[in-house]
């Protein structure tokens, strides 16, 4: 037996998230209207978090068929999205959705709160937010500095989430938002840098990943956890990567006329 979602709790939560889709890569709209003035064409759908019934994915069988089809366990998607996270249940996981979820809903308070998206924003505001996502300790510290990986790992997701869509999650978990990401740029050779600055981003996050199922890495110190890395030049990779990327963002900086980020000269001991 399946547990669906009542049309009121479909409803409650297409509306909490201003139709649009919960992903906060794709936030594509999923209502809009038909050929017939009275039509209204919908494609967005309400997915469950964990499966309406047996071997779906992210069953939990803990939970009660009340529980299933609660507005808590449902996330609104666009057609494609809700495949996707059906596809690869290893990466959507219940917390991952959740949080989609969580930072869609504060994403449509702000988008009533804020003045409309079809205001033209200059390049100049876009690169400044920019320049405020890379102000963090993931972009400051060495690599055999960071406190938790996990916690570096998250830094970089959030700038590459802040630069596809405008929406910064700080450390403390608040939200930060401008009204458009890096494709909103319309001098298209800084727009080509921050889509650079993306891809380098990316391949961080992947490298980690790599480096910790390899086991590249060990932990010292007690008070404080130091990284060391086995391998010399990985760990030199992480830190000339993220320069890199701070010399391309001071680039931009440079020629749209903003203030860059200036970080105290790093200390380096061999
Ligand atoms: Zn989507």
């Amino acid at each position: 037996m399946r547990d669906d979602f009542s049309q009121n709790t479909k409803d409650l939560l297409a509306n909490r998230v201003g139709w649009k889709c919960s992903n906060p890569n794709c936030r594509k709209a999923t209502c809009g209207g038909g050929i017939e003035k009275t039509d209204i064409v919908n494609i967005g759908v309400a997915a469950h978090i964990s499966a309406a019934s047996k071997g779906g994915p992210r069953f939990d069988e803990n939970m009660t068929s009340g529980e299933r089809k609660s507005y808590e366990n449902g996330i609104w998607l666009c057609q494609s999205c809700s495949k996707l996270i059906d596809s690869d249940v290893k990466r959507y996981t219940v917390t991952k959705l959740k949080k989609w979820k969580e930072i869609s809903e504060q994403m449509a308070v702000l988008d009533l709160e804020e003045r409309s998206t079809s205001e033209y924003i200059s390049d100049k505001e876009l690169v400044k937010f920019f320049v405020q996502c890379f102000d963090r300790p993931a972009f400051k510290d060495r690599i055999c500095q960071e406190g938790r990986m996990e916690d570096f790992d998250k830094a970089i997701e959030d700038t590459i989430v802040a630069l596809n869509t405008g929406v910064l999650r700080t450390r403390d978990g608040s939200i930060l938002k401008n009204s458009e990401g890096k494709s909103a740029i319309s001098n298209e050779k800084w727009r080509e840098k921050f889509e650079t600055i993306c891809d380098m981003l990316v391949a961080l996050r992947r490298r980690l990943k790599l480096a910790k199922a390899e086991k590249a890495y060990t932990t010292y110190g007690d008070f404080e956890v130091m990284y060391c890395f086995y391998d010399r030049e990985l760990e030199e990779w992480f830190d000339y990567t993220r320069e890199e990327i701070l010399k391309i963002l001071s680039s931009v900086c440079e020629e749209v006329g903003v203030n860059g980020l200036r970080f105290p000269r790093r200390e380096y001991r061999w």
